[in-house]
C-alpha cells in the first residue's frame, strides 16, 4: 500500500500514529453530522463533515479538526498574542491540495486565513471559525546554479533560502530572523543585510504561481499575468496563494566583515549614524538595535555587515567606529549566518508581541530626541532601524505595488514579552512613542502593518488604484481578506 494513503486511511489510524512524519486525526471525522464556521462576513455557517472528509479524502496533506492530534499545533503562530481557532486546518502538501482547499472555501465563501510562516505581527495568519490553509509542509527549494535562480515552495521560511544558497556561494536577499515565513516576508517586500546591493525580496523575485479565489494557477512574472505579478510585489497576500516563488540569485561569500558595535545612545549619536548610513556604499548595511543596558542607560548595539572584499569592509566600516567611542566592539570576519540566525531565540515562537513602525528618509534632530527621550523613560520599549535605499531606492515606485523607494530606514518600535500582563501597559508606550516619531516618518513597511483600511490605501499612495484593479480581477469577493487588505470596489 502507498505508505501516505496508508496514513490517511481512518481504518489505520492506530497503526500510522506509530510511523515517523504521518500526520493523522485522533478520531476519524464523524460523518453525518457538522461542524459550525464562519463566512468571511462573520455569518454563521454549517459545513457538512461528509463535504470535509471529502476534502481530507483529496488532499494529499491532511485536515485537521479542534480534536485532531496536530490542530493545536498545526493553529499556533509566532506572536502569542494571537491564540485563534480555526473552524478546520487544511494542511496542503501541494499546489492542487491549495487549489482544493480553496476552491472548498469559495464554494462557502468561508473565512481564509493563509499560514505562511505564521510570522504576522497582528496575527493575521489565524482567524476563529474559518478554514486556515496552512503552507509549513511546503518548504522545498531548488537551486538552479547555471541560471542563478533558486525556486521556494510558498511555505517555505528565510532560513530554507539562505542554507539552500549558501553553498553555492550564492544569495538573494532575506530578512534578519530565519525562522519567518517567506511567503508573507516577499509578497509585503522582504527587506534584510543585503538589499542595498541585491534588492528587496520582490526586485528579485522572477515569478510565482498564485492559486487565486476561483482555484485556478495562475503563473505571474513579467510576461505572464503582468498584472498580478505587479500586485503581489508588495500587496501581500490579496490576490491569492502563493504555492511557489521564483527568485534571482547573486554571487554571495557567507564570510563578511561586520558584527556588533555598542554605544552610548544620545541624539548626536543617532544624527550622526543617520548621516553615515545616506553616504555608505551599497554592500554596506548597519543597523542599531536600542535597548536599555545592564546599569538602566539606553544602549545602541550597531550591528554592521560588509558583503565584498573584507579589507575593503574594514576600510568602509573604519568611520562607523568614529561616530563615538564604543563602549564595546567585536568585528572583524564573520559567518553571514551567524547574524541570520543571531536573533532567532530572542524573537521566538509564543512570546508576545507588538510593533510599530515608520519609514524615514533622515534622522532629523527632532526625531533623534524624540527616541532618546522615550528610550530613556521608566519602562522603555525596544526600537531598532532596517538600514534601506541603494538599489532599492533605484527602482520607481510605480514599477510594483510596493511604493517606498525613497526611505534610508525603517523605524521599528517593538515590545517583547513573555509576560501578557505587561502588554497593555507596554503596547500604550509604544504606541505613544509611535505617536510622537510618526511626523517624522512617511508611511510605513505594510509587513509590520497593524491594519485599518485607511492606514492602508493611504499607504500605498498612488499604486492604490491599480491594487484595487487587481483586487476586483483576481479576488472581487475578498475571499482573502486577512492581509493588509485591499477592499474589492463592488
Ligand atoms: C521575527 C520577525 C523578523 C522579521 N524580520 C523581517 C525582516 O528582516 N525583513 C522584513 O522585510 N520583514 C521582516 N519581518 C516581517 C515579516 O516580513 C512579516 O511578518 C511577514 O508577513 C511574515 O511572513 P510569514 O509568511 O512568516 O507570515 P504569515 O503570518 O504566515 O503571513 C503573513 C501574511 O502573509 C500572507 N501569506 C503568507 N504566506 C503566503 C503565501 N504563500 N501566499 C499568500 N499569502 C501568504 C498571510 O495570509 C498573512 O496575511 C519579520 C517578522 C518577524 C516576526
Amino acid at each position: 500500500m502507498h505508505r501516505r494513503s496508508f496514513c490517511k486511511s481512518t481504518l489505520a489510524v492506530g497503526i500510522a500514529a506509530a510511523l515517523p512524519g504521518c500526520s493523522r486525526k485522533a478520531a476519524p471525522i464523524d460523518v453525518g453530522s457538522t461542524i459550525n464556521a464562519l463566512t468571511g462576513d462573520g455569518h454563521e455557517l454549517s459545513i457538512a463533515t461528509t463535504a470535509v472528509q471529502e476534502l481530507n479524502d483529496a488532499l494529499q496533506g491532511d485536515v485537521l479538526l479542534p480534536d485532531d492530534g496536530g490542530y493545536d499545533a498545526a493553529r499556533k503562530v509566532w506572536n502569542g498574542m494571537f491564540d485563534k481557532r480555526p473552524a478546520l486546518v487544511a494542511q496542503c502538501h501541494s499546489n492542487d491540495d491549495v487549489v482544493k482547499a480553496v476552491s472548498f472555501a469559495q464554494e462557502r465563501s468561508l473565512l481564509v486565513s493563509v499560514k505562511g510562516g505564521g510570522h504576522s505581527f497582528p496575527g493575521k495568519s489565524t482567524c476563529n471559525g474559518g478554514i486556515m490553509i496552512d503552507l509549513s509542509r511546503m518548504y522545498s527549494t531548488d537551486v538552479d546554479v547555471d541560471n542563478l535562480t533558486i525556486r521556494v515552495d510558498g511555505g517555505a521560511l528565510l532560513g530554507h533560502i539562505d542554507t539552500a544558497a549558501q553553498p553555492y556561494n550564492l544569495g538573494t536577499t532575506t530578512g534578519i530572523v530565519s525562522h519567518t515565513g517567506v511567503g508573507g516576508f516577499t509578497l509585503g517586500g522582504g527587506y534584510g543585510r543585503t538589499d542595498r546591493f541585491m534588492g528587496l525580496a520582490i526586485d528579485n523575485l522572477l515569478a510565482a504561481n498564485i492559486v487565486t479565489a476561483n482555484g485556478e494557477t495562475l503563473r505571474a512574472s513579467a510576461d505572464e499575468n503582468p498584472d498580478l505579478f505587479w500586485a503581489i510585489r508588495g500587496g501581500g497576500g490579496n490576490f491569492g496563494v502563493a504555492t511557489e516563488f521564483e527568485f534571482r540569485l547573486h554571487p554571495f561569500s557567507s564570510t563578511i566583515y561586520g558584527g556588533d558595535a555598542v554605544f552610548k545612545l544620545d541624539a548626536q549619536f543617532l544624527r550622526l549614524y543617520g548621516e553615515l548610513a545616506a553616504t555608505l556604499p551599497v554592500e554596506a548595511s548597519i543597523e542599531p538595535q536600542i535597548s536599555t543596558g545592564a546599569d538602566g542607560s539606553s544602549v545602541v548595539n550597531l550591528q554592521l555587515c560588509y558583503c565584498g572584499d573584507l579589507a575593503v569592509g574594514e576600510k568602509v566600516m573604519a568611520p562607523v567606529l568614529k561616530i563615538a567611542k564604543p563602549l564595546s566592539a567585536d568585528i572583524g570576519a564573520m559567518d553571514y549566518s551567524v547574524f541570520q540566525t543571531g536573533a532567532d531565540a530572542y524573537l521566538g515562537h509564543g512570546k508576545q508581541y507588538y510593533l510599530k513602525s515608520g519609514l524615514i528618509t533622515e534622522i532629523v534632530p527632532e526625531l533623534a530626541e524624540i527616541i532618546v527621550d522615550h528610550m530613556g523613560r521608566e519602562k522603555p520599549v525596544g526600537s531598532w532601524m532596517q538600514h534601506l535605499g541603494g538599489v532599492p531606492a533605484s527602482v520607481a515606485p510605480d514599477a510594483m505595488a510596493y511604493s517606498h523607494r525613497n526611505a534610508l530606514l525603517n523605524l521599528g518600535i517593538m515590545v517583547v514579552s513573555e509576560d501578557p500582563a505587561t502588554m497593555d501597559e507596554s503596547i500604550a508606550n509604544a504606541r505613544a512613542f509611535y505617536q510622537d516619531a510618526a511626523p517624522y516618518t512617511n508611511g510605513f513597511y505594510t509587513n509590520l502593518n497593524e491594519d485599518t483600511d485607511r492606514k492602508t490605501w493611504g499607504n500605498y499612495g498612488e499604486n492604490y488604484p491599480r491594487l484595487v484593479a487587481a483586487k476586483d480581477k483576481y479576488d472581487p469577493g475578498n475571499l482573502f481578506r486577512l492581509n493588509a487588505n485591499i477592499k474589492p470596489s463592488a
